[in-house]
């Protein structure tokens, strides 16, 4: 289930540091560790994947835990009145880093016309 090369299994194993914000069963969700907002936040599920080209039909109800949780930390990261986006990069041109699915929370800055 999880790959002991990869530093998002090892940060939701805490056997790399982090600054976690949220953990559950399922979801572990941390301080990206080079901020592209205000509020730039990782959410990474338990289980280990590469990204989007991976998901299935049983690993589809990880995503919306994800959106649930990144949901909740974008209101307690005051970020819901203004606004928030949630990104998953697939694949090289994407511009994916880390092969072990995540989803971004952005926000704390106006992003309107911007991808990223
Ligand atoms: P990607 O480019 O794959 O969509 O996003 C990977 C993200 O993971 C990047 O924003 C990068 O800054 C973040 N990241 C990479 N390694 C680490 C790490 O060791 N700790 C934390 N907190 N974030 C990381």
């Amino acid at each position: 289930m999880a790959d002991s090369n990869c530093i998002f299994c090892a940060i939701a194993e805490g056997r790399i540091p982090a600054t976690i914000v949220h953990q559950d069963a399922d979801v572990v969700a941390f301080k990206d560790i080079a901020p592209q907002a205000p509020v730039h936040l990782v959410l990474v599920p338990r289980e280990h994947f590469a990204g989007l080209n991976e998901l299935t039909p049983d690993r589809a109800r990880l995503v919306g835990r994800i959106a649930l949780v990144a949901k909740e930390l974008a209101e307690a990261q005051g970020c819901a009145a203004n606004g928030w986006r949630l990104v998953s990069n697939c694949g090289p041109d994407a511009g994916q880093t880390v092969f072990h699915l995540h989803f971004h929370v952005l926000g704390g800055r106006p992003m309107a016309g911007k991808m990223v």
